[in-house]
């Protein structure tokens, strides 16, 4: 990559990782606006994103090991 390119790059990865952490800042203050409530689908605040996504990782593995 020449160095140039390099620069690009940085500049785009730069510009989205501030782009994430506004998103999750944003879900953060939702969160804090909105207080303790149960999952809706549509919600985006971080408590709802965080809790479809382990409904959406189904049942976690049986235990597999002995004491
Ligand atoms: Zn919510």
């Amino acid at each position: 990559m020449t160095p140039d390119l390099k620069t690009q790059h940085n500049v785009r990865a730069a510009a989205d990782w501030r782009m994430i952490v506004e998103m999750i800042d944003a879900a953060m203050q939702l969160a804090l606006e909105k207080g303790p409530h149960e999952v809706t689908p549509g919600c985006n605040c971080i408590s709802c994103v965080n809790r479809r996504k382990r409904i959406l990782a189904g049942p976690t593995a049986p235990w597999r090991h002995r004491l």
